[in-house]
């Protein structure tokens, strides 16, 4: 694992977080400049960039979209809008990948 990853620091314990689900692949935990009254990243325990990585791993891909589902159900979550962003461009600032899990507000489409 990367030692300047904050999302590997989290997923060890190392760095603290609003966790709201976790397993033995994924950790769901709250966003800190949350955009939406719920908004909770999902990651892979294990380090890869972006969703191309992560694709390429399928058994990491298979568990992110598991624990984004799981993650959905431990909050209640009916309606909710998941987001990858992907590169620099669209406003990646973290290269462990992660799904935001947005919802409890009206969300718009297209999004911004
Ligand atoms: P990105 O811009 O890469 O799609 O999303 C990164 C997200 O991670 C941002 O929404 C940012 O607020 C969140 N974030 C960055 N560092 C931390 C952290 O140390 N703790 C938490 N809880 N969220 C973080
Ligand atoms: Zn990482």
């Amino acid at each position: 694992m990367p030692s300047d990853c904050v999302f590997c620091a989290i997923a060890a314990g190392d760095l603290p977080a609003d966790v709201v689900y976790s397993d033995d692949d994924v950790v769901a935990f709250k966003d800190r400049g949350p955009q939406a009254p719920v908004h909770v990243l999902v990651i892979p325990r294990t380090h890869v960039a972006d969703i191309g990585a992560a694709a390429a791993d399928p058994s990491v891909a298979a568990a992110l979209l598991a624990g984004i589902a799981q993650t959905a159900t431990a909050l209640q979550l009916r309606d909710y809008r998941v987001v990858f962003n992907t590169g620099a461009g669209a406003g990646q600032t973290v290269f462990h990948v992660h799904a935001h899990v947005l919802a409890g507000r009206a969300l718009k489409w297209p999004p911004g």
